[in-house]
């Protein structure tokens, strides 16, 4: 069997509400859902379907150039060499020894596309090539959006009445702001849900210390990395002396950070993401590296459509050691590419798909009006000027001192 085409797509979800992240709202001025679909044609009529984030610069256009200059590295390959290809993209494009991060992001439309065709070509979900499932449906956090303390409480209200169990926000802008805001999160949902906050490295390893003695009195499921992650050292003892437990998520983006986060003892959960460093190989790696150590996992989102989430499932449902609930916007979107819309939830779990591969497929009429949508609406949107309130100006200066 070969790859005799790659093809790609750029579409644009739109979603309920307009996220917005530490330091700036999502979307680059647009509050749609942005992906790029990958297709791998084989000659024997089977097709393999991936989605690639859309990140850098928030333009499309770059992610699908980004796919599209590898074409001919996958076209004409046998689709069951799926990591030896993945390994060799990595060669060619200068990510075996410069480093991945953003171009593995794109490439990941192409990595997720191989898997989901092995599992085509052998009529096997994901989770059993992958040794078999450990559970049959996955739990996901619900996202609070930045905002006045009292908004955000009634948000997180909204939300554990939807049966989220997890309740995620930013933190790391003003200190005073990030304890106003717990305080009235936790004080509106009562004692039973978990609050996780994240900080995205925000924070000095004073202020953290600081900040996180005060937070305790917040009963905080996690802090998501509280200081910037180069020196897993200093998140260790950052570690060692405040009692909220300390998530790894930019530390243990790559392997290598995962086993540095696990040699150093520098934290007590590790974030995860299949579309990083090493791809869907090197997660499984991760994964197993955290499970040695004992400790729990995730995964992170991009905001993904219901293609690059079925990928999170299967992920999830193959390693005895991802329990916490995982990142998703997933709840946000008004529809979804995929053939029979989107996933449904019941509370906090999504199911695990059974069918071969991902166990979803393309809904050619979605696609093509989202890809219409995109086209008309999303592409060529400026970036708003660098006063506009879409930017926390604070938040740029980092780490606080
Ligand atoms: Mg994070």
């Amino acid at each position: 069997m070969r790859i005799t085409e790659l093809r790609t797509t750029a579409v644009a979800v739109p979603q309920k509400r307009t996220y917005r992240s530490s330091w700036r709202r999502t979307g680059h001025g647009t509050n749609a859902l942005q992906a790029v679909l990958v297709e791998l044609v084989t000659d024997e009529g089977l097709t393999g379907i991936g989605e690639a984030p859309v990140v850098w610069a928030g333009s499309a256009a770059v992610t699908t150039a980004m796919i599209e200059a590898v074409a001919p590295l996958v076209v004409g390959d046998d689709p069951h060499d799926h990591d030896l290809v993945r390994r060799r993209l990595y060669a060619e494009t200068g990510m075996a020894h410069l480093g991945t991060q953003g171009m593995s992001w794109a490439l990941s439309g192409i990595d997720t596309a191989l898997w989901d065709l092995t599992g085509r070509i052998l009529d096997q979900p994901l989770h059993r090539l992958w040794g078999g499932a450990w559970r049959t449906r996955s739990g996901f956090h619900a996202d609070v959006v930045p905002d006045e303390p009292e908004r955000m409480a009634e948000d997180a209200l909204a939300r554990v009445a939807e049966g989220f169990r997890t309740l995620y926000f930013k933190v790391g802008f003003a200190p005073e702001l990030d304890e106003a805001r717990v305080r009235a999160i936790r004080e509106a949902v009562g004692d039973g849900p978990r609050l996780r906050v994240d900080a995205n490295g925000a924070w000095s390893p004073g202020l953290a210390k600081r900040l996180l003695d005060r937070l305790a009195a917040y009963d905080l499921e996690y802090i998501e990395q509280p200081i910037p992650p180069g020196d897993p050292e200093e998140l260790a003892r950052l570690r060692a002396r405040v009692s909220v437990p300390i998530m790894a998520h930019e530390s243990s983006l790559s392997v290598e950070g995962t086993l540095a986060v696990v040699r150093h003892g520098a934290a007590d959960a590790v974030q995860l993401d299949p579309r990083f460093d090493a791809g869907i190989a090197g997660a499984h790696t991760a994964a197993q590296i955290a499970e040695v150590a004992g400790l729990p996992a995730l995964t992170h989102t991009f905001g993904e459509l219901g293609v690059g989430t079925a990928l999170m499932l299967h992920f999830h449902a193959a390693h005895r050691n991802l329990v916490l609930d995982s990142q998703t916007y997933y709840p946000n979107l008004t529809d979804d590419v995929i053939a029979g819309g989107p996933l449904r939830f019941d509370g906090c779990f999504l199911d695990v798909p059974q069918g071969p591969g991902l166990g979803v497929d393309l809904d050619p009429e979605r696609v093509a009006h989202y890809a219409a949508f995109h086209a008309a609406e999303v592409a060529g949107i400026k970036p708003p000027p660098p006063d506009d309130p879409y930017y926390d100006r604070e938040y740029l200066i980092r780490p606080r001192v």
